[in-house]
This record gives C-alpha cells, structure tokens and sequence, in this order.
C-alpha cells in the first residue's frame, strides 16, 4: 500500500490510500478520485515525503525501520500463535498434509534449499519469512 496527500481544485487536502502508483493513475483517469469535501474530481498529488522516501529506498528512516522491526515481531508474533511448529520436518510435514496423510493445519518451520525445490515441485504453496524469534 501507499499513500498519497492529495488536493482538489478548491485547495481541501486529503489522503489516498493505493495499492501502487499505477492504482492511482487508474483511478483518476477514470474519475474515482473524488474530493471527500467538495466531490471535486480534478484531484491533484501533494508532493510529500513519502514519495521522495519510496523513490530512494536507501534513504529510508530509522522511524520507518522501527514500525517495520514492530511488524515483523506483530507477524512473528501470530505465526507462533497459530502455527505448528514442526521445525526442520517442515518439508515432510508439508507433504503428508498435501498428500492428506495428516490432518491439514497451518504449520512453520525450517526446510533446506532441496526441500523448498521439492515443495514446489509438488505445487505446494509456502511462504519465506525472515525470523525473529529464536526458538527455533
Ligand atoms: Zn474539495
């Protein structure tokens, strides 16, 4: 997501949340973007902050990092609330669900190189996320 500060013709400001640059070129070419006060379709960007950060990503914040390292501990967080962890039998694990040898559950853990090429030779859909907790 990204977000966007943006006035009308009349000069009321606003915010616009979009999934990327190209969302909001969409939606103003084709008249979604209206102003919350006035209904003013002729919507105009505000250059802001956030635009220069995302066009030089190096120069990123240490505020920005902070809610980013807050975040990977809030999902880091779930994932042990919601997850088996089945730790290195990821893989095997992964497999006896898709194969319906085991009950399916959401699970977690690690798996090596060989066994993620494994997994998605066999189709099965598994996402990677840095770790921040240590227990393994
Ligand atoms: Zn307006």
């Amino acid at each position: 997501m990204i977000v966007f500060d943006l006035k009308c013709l009349q000069g009321h400001k606003f915010e616009g949340w979009f999934d990327d640059g190209k969302a909001y070129e969409d939606q103003k070419a084709r008249g979604l973007l209206t102003c919350p006060v006035c209904n003013d379709a002729d919507i105009s960007k505000i250059p802001t902050a956030f635009s220069i950060k995302a066009a030089h990503p190096e120069k990123t914040p240490a505020l920005a990092q902070k809610e980013l390292a807050k975040l990977e501990k809030t999902l880091a967080a779930f994932i042990e609330n919601n997850f088996d962890n089945v730790g290195s039998r990821f893989a095997t694990e992964a497999l006896k669900i898709h194969y319906g040898v085991t009950e399916p559950r959401n699970i977690r853990g690690t798996s090596t190189q060989e066994e993620e090429k494994t997994l998605k030779e066999e189709g099965i859909g598994f996402i990677k996320i840095p770790v921040v907790s240590d227990d393994g």
